[in-house]
């Protein structure tokens, strides 16, 4: 269920109504828009949400690779790649231009995959990185197009954003 001002007050009777169901809230987030939900601001930035239980297998992912990119390939309808759907400023080529192989290897693909949070500022001393996931296309939008910026943590901006 997308999350915005315009539903934010139907998000409990929708639940209720779908008891049973498996509905995971989504969100219009507060970067440069008027339509996000001002009551569920602090969900937003509450990263337990987003927390997988810690094991051996997560360990071994989160320690070396990027949630999302790691083995996800996007590729629009005009032949342009990215290293996932919404990374939309992350263009890898096109592969009107080369073939998948080339336009991967001449691109800047190969660090993405490998964006693990070891390599993020503020979470690379977290002790929870090894079992949080994130959303790189999300983080970039809110830090000016950085891709290793962080933004939507209460836990690392420690306070809650109001
Ligand atoms: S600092 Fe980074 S790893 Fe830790 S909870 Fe926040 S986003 Fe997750």
């Amino acid at each position: 269920m997308l999350v915005s001002k315009f539903n934010e007050d139907n998000v409990n009777q929708i639940f209720e109504k779908f008891k049973g169901f498996n509905i995971r809230l989504e969100f219009i987030y507060p970067i440069k828009n008027d339509f996000y939900s001002k009551k569920y601001v602090n969900l937003m930035y509450d990263k337990s949400k987003d927390f997988v239980k810690p094991s051996l297998c997560s360990f071994e992912k989160f320690s070396k690779y990027n949630n999302c990119y790691k083995n996800v390939l996007a590729v629009s309808c005009d032949g342009l790649l990215y290293p996932c759907i919404m990374s939309r400023k992350l263009c890898l080529g096109s592969i009107k231009d080369f073939n998948l192989c080339e336009a991967l290897i001449n691109s800047e693909n190969e660090g993405y995959p490998f964006l693990c949070r070891n390599k993020i500022e503020g979470c690379k001393t977290c002790h929870k990185r090894y079992g949080c996931l994130d959303c790189r296309a999300l983080e970039m939008s809110a830090t000016e197009d950085n891709v290793y910026g962080m933004n939507f943590c209460a836990l690392l901006k420690g306070y809650r954003h109001e």
